[in-house]
């Protein structure tokens, strides 16, 4: 009522480039599913959908003691969990170490060499008599969260693609990263050894399915988004379970068709081509001035590394056709990425009639004062646009995933529901995000389904998932 003709026609045109129809969710499930069974008969397609080596998910009974480190970003962080062989049960001790920046450019033995320093100080701190004294009868089994593009050969093996993240660390890429890591234990005799490798979402599938042994999936919707699924073996047609790679241990026993397998499927690269999802103005803006032109189109839509980005090109725009904030441009305003994705759920969140809490986090970042009723209006619909439509493509997603293993939703109960584990800021902090989100999982699993469905919130997976899929390993399980 207290829009001009022109902001409600601005509006309308900014609500049109953020739809989320139900039929383009339907398009979101069929081209996914075409798109994981490319993934799974040969190498190098959109979707990767790389092989974890794990075999099976969690029972809940696994049980023993045994170390994690999770390599990613700024720290890494080594833990020691015990697990009690009761689903969810478990104790945890852990040590934080930033990596300064000289380490992440120097050679990659450096890196791995500060590393393996990390584990011993560690140690030090926490390990029994024994092992203080390498009297203890065999070495401490390691599970390896690391963030980074890798192919696995074996779940002990996987050969690095590229480093990111400010990581350029020399002598790794083409390299297999459990055998540097090993090197620099062993150079510091340090009895550990490293049984198990995986991906961030590898590792909340595994958390969640201890707690829950019925878990189908894991995924992480937070700076990035990315998934982990089970498949069933006769499905990953270029996957050959014989095939065995020198340096990595024997496979611990025979994969036969009917076993499950997780994959990872680095969803972020969905759609690359463009043949699903349209791009409107403000994605084509982010996707050209970023550092990956045309890569990773289905994450640029979804996650926090962008969601404030895209909300500030389009609040820009409506800066420069003078229909909010009285047309003054401030030099925040023109400083892409300035908006982390934690202000989009201030603003959106805020359920208060006069906009109490979004208006002073929203003036103060943008260093911009809001005029009147009609700016608070508009900056607070485009910021539940921009999130609607990435809650809504989310969820989906997901709802794809769960529908392409329709056999096991057909095995589930509402006793035991078919259990999803989610990790991330989006899903865990930002209200209405995560409403719009199962929302639309709602719509796309069907509402009969929605009883034998549960998602939970999973938190570290690269410490309790890291260890599950490490003492998975050494029992040979
Ligand atoms: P990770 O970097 O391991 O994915 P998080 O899951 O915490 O870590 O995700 C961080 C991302 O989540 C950032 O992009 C940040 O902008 C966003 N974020 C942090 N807090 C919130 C929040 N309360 N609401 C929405 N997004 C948030």
């Amino acid at each position: 009522s207290c829009l001009s003709p022109a902001q409600v026609q601005a509006l309308e045109h900014i609500e049109n480039d953020f739809r989320a129809a139900p039929e383009l969710l339907q398009n979101i499930v069929r081209g996914m599913h075409k798109a994981m069974d490319l993934g799974l008969s040969k190498p190098d397609q959109t979707l990767a959908m790389l092989p974890s080596y794990i075999v099976g998910s969690a029972t809940g009974n696994e049980k023993g003691r045994c170390l994690a480190l999770d390599l990613g970003g700024t720290n890494f962080r080594v833990c020691e969990v015990l697990l009690l062989g009761q689903p969810g049960r478990y104790t945890m001790q852990q040590k934080k170490f930033k990596i300064p920046h000289t380490l992440k450019i120097a050679p990659a033995t450096q890196l791995f060499s500060f590393i393996a320093d990390g584990i011993h100080s560690f140690l030090e701190e926490f390990a029994t008599p024994e092992e203080r004294q390498g009297a203890s009868c065999s070495a401490i089994s390691l599970g390896f969260t690391f963030s980074f593009p890798v192919v696995q050969r074996a779940l002990n093996y996987g050969e690095l693609l590229q480093w990111n993240k400010g990581f350029t660390n020399p002598g790794a890429v083409g390299k297999d990263v459990v055998g540097l890591l090993q090197d620099a234990l062993h150079t510091r005799g340090i009895e550990v050894t490293v049984t198990a490798l995986l991906n961030d979402t590898v590792g909340a599938l595994m958390a969640c399915s201890y707690h829950y042994p019925n878990t189908v999936m894991g995924a992480i919707l937070g700076t990035g988004s990315n998934t982990a699924y089970m498949e069933r073996m006769s499905r990953i047609t270029k996957f050959d379970p014989l095939a065995v790679t020198p340096g990595a241990s024997a496979p611990k026993r025979q994969v036969c068709g009917e076993d499950e397998m997780v994959i990872n499927m680095e969803w972020g690269a969905f759609d690359n081509e463009g043949n699903v999802i349209p791009y409107n103005r403000y994605d084509r803006m982010l996707d050209v001035n970023s550092t990956n032109p045309g890569c990773q189109m289905f994450e640029k839509r979804i996650s926090g590394l962008y969601l404030g980005e895209i909300f500030r090109l389009a609040i820009l725009d409506m800066v420069r056709l003078k229909l909010v904030f009285n047309g003054r441009i401030s030099c925040a305003l023109e400083t892409p990425y300035i908006l982390d994705t934690s202000v989009i759920s201030t603003i959106v969140d805020d359920a208060s009639p006069d906009f109490c809490e979004g208006t002073p986090v929203l003036e103060e970042k943008l260093g911009l004062q809001f005029t009147c009723a009609a700016d608070r209006y508009i900056v607070r619909r485009v910021a539940t646009l921009v999130a609607y439509r990435s809650a809504r493509f989310a969820g989906a997603a997901l709802g794809a995933v769960v529908l392409r293993r329709d056999d096991r939703l057909a095995r589930s109960t509402s006793e035991e529901p078919l259990t999803l584990g989610i990790d991330g800021s989006l899903y865990e902090h930002f209200i209405t995000f995560r409403e719009n989100m199962v929302q639309s999982f709602r719509e796309t699993v069907g509402e009969d389904n929605m009883t034998k469905l549960r998602i939970v919130l999973t938190k570290d997976g690269s410490g309790v998932g890291a260890a599950v899929a490490a003492i998975m390993n050494r029992e040979g399980k």
